[in-house]
């Protein structure tokens, strides 16, 4: 029956034979296509009303505020729907990466360009926390994928880095060939993780501290969105990390995915 969605799993029976399991996950997709719609849409309407109240919030911002109480209360309110706008965003991308269908052999992206345009967001935002954040990368290594989904798993990592790791901290960032293919790494010297959390990092809204975590205003879908942009290209985010000591976040393209011209 072609409308139906099977899975199947092949096992080892007796000496010569194999064993073909196939189960009927028909349901099971379509409630996760049902999910997936949702998410989506909900994101979609909020956004409208979000941006309305975004607007008045700075218009009152800039208003001539004599009452130390109202001009708080309009800070507070300012910062946190632009938190939520930054969540929507999230859970939009988020969305739009679960969905996309797009081939990852037909570009080519030029990624030390694209790096380099990330270098001088990062080092704006860095002013705050002064960080010394160098990038080591290998000028013309291209891969074939989708640049803007690239973009955003090397931002969310270099931004992550930047948040955990305490004032004054050494970044590195490496773009270079390694086994079989290339490496992108994002070393710090930050908090670093404790083992027990690493397996679930990736899953939607998990945070290994929550107080300093919704002090960094991440929306906590980061690495989710990491996760899949690499599982569409055909490879996993990988982990090291030392409390106190900090983490390695990395990940590998094969060497079929790297353009040589
Ligand atoms: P967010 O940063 O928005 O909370 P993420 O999905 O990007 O969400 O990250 C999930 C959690 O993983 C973070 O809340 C933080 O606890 C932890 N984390 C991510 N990157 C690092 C890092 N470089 N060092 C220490 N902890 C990290």
């Amino acid at each position: 029956n072609p409308s139906k969605t099977l899975e199947y799993r092949i096992m080892p029976y007796g000496e010569d034979h194999l064993l073909l399991i196939a189960r009927d996950v028909t349901r099971l997709s379509q409630l996760e296509a049902m999910r997936k719609d949702f998410v989506a849409n909900v994101s979609h309407e909020l956004r409208t009303p979000l941006t309305v109240i975004n607007g008045y919030l700075e218009l009152m911002e800039g208003l001539d505020n004599t009452n130390p109480m109202l001009s708080k209360a309009i800070n507070e309110m300012d910062a946190q729907s632009k938190r939520m706008k930054s969540l929507i965003e999230d859970l939009l991308v988020l969305s739009r990466i679960e969905a996309s269908a797009e081939r990852i052999h037909d570009r080519v992206v030029n990624v030390p360009k694209m790096l380099g345009q990330i270098e001088s967001e990062v080092q704006t935002l860095n002013k705050e926390k002064g960080h010394t954040i160098t990038f080591h990368i290998e000028p013309d290594l291209q891969v074939y994928g989708i640049e803007t989904e690239l973009r955003s798993a090397c931002s969310n990592l270099i931004f992550n880095a930047i948040n955990y790791t305490p004032n004054n901290g050494t970044i590195d960032v490496y773009w270079k060939r390694a086994q079989n293919g290339v490496k992108f790494a994002v070393v710090d010297n930050g908090y670093g993780i404790e083992q027990t959390h690493l397996s679930r990092l990736t899953e939607r809204f998990y945070r290994v501290d929550k107080a300093r975590s919704r002090s960094t205003g991440g929306s906590g879908l980061g690495l989710s969105i990491v996760k899949h942009v690499l599982s569409h290209h055909n490879s996993k985010l990988e982990v090291k990390s030392k409390v106190g000591q900090g983490s390695e976040f990395s990940f590998r393209l094969a060497a079929e995915m790297v353009s040589e011209n």
